[in-house]
């Protein structure tokens, strides 16, 4: 197929970020991100493995340079790690890298495949280290399985960058205690404030714990620096001076990132959205289904041409999320 021009919006933005949610599907039920029942999609619905595969290709041909995968939990997809095998291939021929989302929870059998097919280092959910908070969190997880899946990891050579989102109440005292922790053990922190995707049982509201409160408290006891370092997302971040890594703060409620956004995602049904706060999207699995590559291109150029200049997330909006779709099916 012809050399397809390079992906640049209506707004300027050049897309070089893919992400790719494999799976709705989850094996934990954070209280923030889902209901506890939860209907996942039929598996015909879902992309095939290789479906994803030539999407993905496509995008790298038209100057995607980094792909993470994410989900729900990429790794309960079976077929998951024959993906990272194939887009693997990649890095180095056009994709600069292939990362991960993950929850943790498979890691220590997985990390050392993932460092094999090309892996370099994989964001790694963690909102608290106390089994029992923990447990509360994701409703019945095992901290125990992702503190031994983050040494996995670390053992296997990648690089891990632990996520956790601050939850009012529920976490915030554990922020400090985690920072040091990570940092002590070569891993950056990136801290996340609750974003409403998606209907879950509580209110959103009661948790929302403004990042900048926590800045101030952190401030306090560690010395940041801020750090120009930059994803084109809406991480802005601080070198902690007594550790040496890094901490990320992602406020899409309290700040503004959208003109550098960089990136599109895709469902693991094959819809492709160019904003997580907006319900505007193209239909990939029709397009590779009825017209093959050709109609892909196609597709993504009018969603390109459509992508909206900004979210418009707000936190007033209390138990009402912003747009139906869960941050699982969206892929975080
Ligand atoms: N299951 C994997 C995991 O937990 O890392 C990958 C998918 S998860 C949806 C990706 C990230 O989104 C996680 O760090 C999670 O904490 C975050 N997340 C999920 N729902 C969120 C929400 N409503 N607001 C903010 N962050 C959310
Ligand atoms: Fe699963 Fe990740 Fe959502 Fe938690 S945040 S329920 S681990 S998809």
């Amino acid at each position: 197929m012809a050399i397809a021009p390079a992906l640049i919006d209506r707004h300027g933005r050049t897309i070089r970020y893919l992400r790719v949610s494999v799976t709705d599907r989850c094996d934990l039920r954070c209280r923030y991100c889902m209901a506890e029942k939860m209907t996942f999609l039929p598996r015909e619905q879902l992309l095939a493995l290789e479906e994803i595969a030539l999407i993905a290709e496509r995008f790298i041909a038209r100057g995607v340079t980094k792909i993470r995968l994410t989900g729900g939990e990429p790794l309960v997809r079976r077929d998951a790690i024959d993906l990272v095998w194939r887009l693997g291939r990649q890095v180095g021929h056009g994709l600069d890298e292939l990362t991960m989302t993950t929850n943790g929870t498979r890691l220590a059998e997985h990390a050392g495949t993932l460092a094999d097919a090309g892996v370099r280092r994989i964001n790694v959910s963690l909102d608290s280290r106390d089994p029992a908070t923990f447990r509360h969190i994701t409703r019945h997880g095992d901290v125990a399985q992702v503190l031994d899946g983050i040494s996995a990891a670390r053992a296997a050579g990648l690089a891990v960058k632990i996520n956790m989102v601050a939850l009012k109440g529920l976490n915030e005292h554990e922020i400090p205690s985690i920072l040091e922790w990570a940092g002590t053990n070569g891993m950056d922190l990136t801290l996340i404030e609750t974003m409403p995707l998606g209907a879950i049982d509580e209110d959103r509201a009661d948790r929302f714990l403004p990042l900048t409160e926590v800045f101030e408290t952190l401030s306090q006891r560690f010395t940041l620096i801020r750090d120009p370092h930059s994803s084109g997302g809406p991480a802005r971040y601080w070198r902690v001076a007594e550790t040496g890594a890094r901490l990320g703060l992602i406020s899409p409620l309290t700040g503004n990132f959208c003109e550098s956004c960089n990136r599109v995602r895709l469902t693991t049904e094959g819809k492709l959205f160019t904003c997580l706060g907006h319900e505007d999207q193209v239909d990939l699995k029709a397009a590779i289904r009825t017209g093959g590559l050709a109609a892909v291109d196609a597709a993504i150029d009018a969603a390109l041409a459509a992508k909206p200049a900004r979210h418009d997330f707000s936190v007033e909006r209390g138990a009402a999320p912003a747009v139906g779709r869960h941050m699982s099916v969206t892929g975080g």
